[in-house]
């Protein structure tokens, strides 16, 4: 039997890493960060000096990208987390993934990890278009929301730098900007997802009600089971 896909979207700062993790280590299946893809290749542009909004270009440079639930690898090479996530980074992957030529190839990666890690047992998926694009037929559809302010602050805190919080809030917004505004691929709810304001919510109680809803469906009498019997949903 095919194990579940649950997806967690929702802006920088919601939470999804932290609740993805927690939840897919409870119910021991795989995590799969899809960020780390788009973050990958925009490493990789700023290595290579690449004009930022040269489509067919950043088409290129992402075809080097892989992803598997330990993170990106750029020409098989697995990239060190840290050289991930430095600030430049992060304003350069949100940058280049308005492209729509690389988000049409990063588009089959993401696919085929999350369907590698279905039949080793499910996956928890985490992203912006996972719900929508990506995996809309998943059985478990999560979007988190939460303040702008709270989300600054949870970011100063888990990067350690709390004196940077105006910083860190500017960069927020305008990643928030990007991110829901491009044509392709927009920041927002899936249909069928159950939208979750964690602004007063502990990591835990998130990740509770996330549990449960897995747990309901698990109830319902398919286990696991896609309603469509295809994760990408139909045509
Ligand atoms: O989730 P994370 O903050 O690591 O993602 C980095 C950037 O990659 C986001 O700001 C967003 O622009 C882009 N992204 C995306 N679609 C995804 C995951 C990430 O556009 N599924």
């Amino acid at each position: 039997m095919k194990g579940i896909l649950v997806t967690i979207d929702g802006p920088a700062g919601s939470g999804k890493s932290s609740v993805a993790r927690r939840v897919a280590g409870r119910l021991g299946v795989v995590n799969l960060n899809t960020g780390a893809a788009y973050r990958a290749a925009a490493l990789l542009a700023l290595r290579e000096g690449a004009d930022l909004s040269d489509g067919p270009g950043l088409a290129a440079l992402a075809s080097r990208v892989s992803l598997d639930p330990d993170g990106a690898s750029i020409d098989g090479e697995p990239v060190a987390e840290p050289d991930l996530r430095t600030p430049e980074v992060s304003a350069a992957a949100s940058k280049v993934s308005v492209n729509a030529g690389l988000r049409g190839v990063l588009l089959p990666v993401q696919r085929a990890a999350a369907e590698a890690a279905r039949e080793r047992g499910g996956a928890v998926v985490e992203g912006r278009d996972i719900g929508t694009v990506v995996l809309p037929g998943a059985d478990l559809k999560v979007f988190l929301l939460a303040d702008p302010e709270e989300r600054a602050r949870r970011r100063a805190r888990q990067s350690g730098r709390e004196a940077e919080l105006d910083r860190i809030r500017e960069a927020i917004s305008r990643r928030d900007r990007q991110d829901s505004e491009r044509e392709v691929s927009p920041l927002r709810p899936a249909e069928d997802a159950v939208v979750l304001d964690t602004t007063a919510l502990s990591l835990e109680d998130v990740v509770s009600r996330v549990l449960d809803l897995a747990e309901d469906l698990r109830r319902v009498g398919n286990p696991w089971g896609n309603p469509q019997g295809n994760p990408w949903g139909n045509p």
